[in-house]
């Protein structure tokens, strides 16, 4: 827990006049914060204990339509009402937003007051608690690439996205002259963040024009998925404020890298000894890190649509662009899908394959799922892939479209097990909501390519 508000000092700051609203938001399926703006005095006096949203919220695509297919909700079953249950350890200042505080909400039955499954959070917990059984705890990190360019959003927008221009002329990767220039959203980013409680560790560069990476100190899961989502939305925020567009789509140019988001796990004793870490093990690893990161390479296709969601985010799986295209683990090679990195106590393995665009609840909840069958079942870790792996024929790859991952989701025993099938079932249908929705578009590209020539 890194928030950093009691119930009782926000009562004494709507007392004194400094908070006058909170935000109510739960986290939907795409990953953003979605919920009410309450009148401070109405929060502490009654909805900090739950308030109400439509049922849909967890089951639209991005664009908040309402796409049949769904058991969970429907036209059918007249969209009715899911309990927002504010979780009060996460009650922190929104310093960025004028008088606000912020809350994050679990989401529960209407009339058994249970999780609604496919709830990211709710999802994310279940594999906490599955840790736990075994007395662990998962300390993880998700890093935030993101891109920024000239604009607000609503600027890009009229322009249909055609004279997108991004902050800076040049890959900026690791460069303090260029990201000196871009303080006036990077400064108040992180400062806000850290006053926020979400700890932030630094913000640099990246390693193309206007692209920016926010690292965050790794934490127990689900602190990490919390500090993912409120920097993600308060990256937006700030850049809107400043007269910037933050993007995290995965891939927005075909001539350019992509953005990701690598997740960083390591499993931890609840008395705060590291899991992984053997000093007589090969590369420092203990025989339960082999059989974890066994288990993340054997299901890293049955997981990869909780890493990639969109159409989109498979543009990224390019050869030398630092994304990974192959399923194979290596020692500290950004060639790799599964790098290992860092030493002792600090040993890790970070995922590569996940893009700007993930959810970070479902993507943390599905590797886990995946390191714990593996530990299980005692997977076999493959060798070490070294050396250049884009070029390696013999490594399976990653799966290349959203058609296939959305199959082998589907068709995953490890994750219905670990899921549930009515969870598997519904985010199957979310996954096939994008390709139906994309599959029937005319693309400027096809007009270009075929109006004169076909
Ligand atoms: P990179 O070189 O890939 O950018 P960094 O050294 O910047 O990697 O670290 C990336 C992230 O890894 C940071 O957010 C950091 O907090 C996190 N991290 C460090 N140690 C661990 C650990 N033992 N388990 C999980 N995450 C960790």
């Amino acid at each position: 827990m890194t928030a950093n508000l009691t119930f009782d000092a926000l009562k004494q700051a709507v007392g004194d006049g400094s908070i006058d609203t909170v935000l109510v938001c739960l986290v939907d399926m795409q990953g953003r914060l979605l919920g009410k703006r309450f009148h401070a005095q109405n929060f502490i006096e009654h909805s900090w204990q739950e308030t109400h949203c439509c049922n849909y919220l967890l089951a639209t695509d991005i664009e908040m339509a309402t796409p049949d297919g769904y058991a969970s909700t429907s036209w059918e079953s007249g969209y009715g009402d899911y309990v927002m249950k504010p979780d009060m350890d996460t009650l922190r200042y929104m310093p960025w937003l004028e008088g606000t505080a912020m809350v994050l909400c679990d989401v529960l039955d209407h009339h058994h007051h249970q999780d609604v499954p496919h709830s990211p959070r709710a999802i994310l917990k279940k594999q906490i608690a599955k840790l736990a059984e075994h007395g662990w705890v998962a300390n993880m990190a998700t890093e935030l690439e993101f891109f920024l360019f000239e604009g607000r959003y609503n600027k890009n927008a009229k322009s249909h996205y055609k004279k997108l221009r991004p902050i800076s002329d040049y890959n900026e990767d690791y460069h303090i002259l260029q990201t000196s220039k871009e303080e006036g959203v990077m400064r108040p980013l992180r400062n806000h963040l850290v006053a926020a409680g979400v700890p932030i560790e630094n913000s640099k560069g990246e390693a193309e024009t206007g692209q920016e990476e926010l690292n965050i100190r790794y934490g127990d899961a689900l602190a990490c998925a919390d500090n993912h989502t409120i920097a993600k939305h308060a990256a937006k925020e700030i850049a809107w404020q400043q007269g910037y567009s933050a993007s995290f789509i995965a891939k927005w140019h075909k001539d350019k890298v992509g953005s990701a988001s690598h997740v960083h796990q390591s499993l931890w004793t609840t008395q705060g000894a590291s899991v992984f870490h053997d000093k007589n093990g090969e590369h420092g690893m203990s025989d339960t890190m082999k059989y974890y990161v066994a288990g993340l390479i054997k299901y890293a296709p049955d997981y990869t649509y909780f890493l990639a969601p969109y159409i989109n985010s498979y543009k990224r799986f390019a050869k030398g662009t630092f994304a990974p295209t192959k399923i194979a683990w290596s020692v500290d090679n950004r060639t790799a899908g599964f790098r290992l990195c860092g030493d002792g106590a600090a040993l890790r393995v970070e995922c590569r394959i996940g893009g700007s665009d993930l959810n970070p609840y479902l993507a943390q909840a599905a590797q886990i799922a995946a390191g714990l069958a593996g530990i299980e079942q005692k997977l076999e870790l493959p060798d070490e892939t070294p050396g250049n792996i884009y070029a390696n024929e013999d490594c399976p790859d990653i799966p290349t479209n959203l058609r296939d991952a959305t199959s082998s989701l589907q068709d995953s025993s490890m994750l219905r097990a670990a899921f549930g099938d009515d969870v598997i079932d519904h985010y199957t249908r979310a996954a096939q909501v994008e390709q139906e929705e994309y599959d029937v578009v005319v693309t400027d590209y096809e007009i270009a390519r075929g109006f004169e020539r076909a």
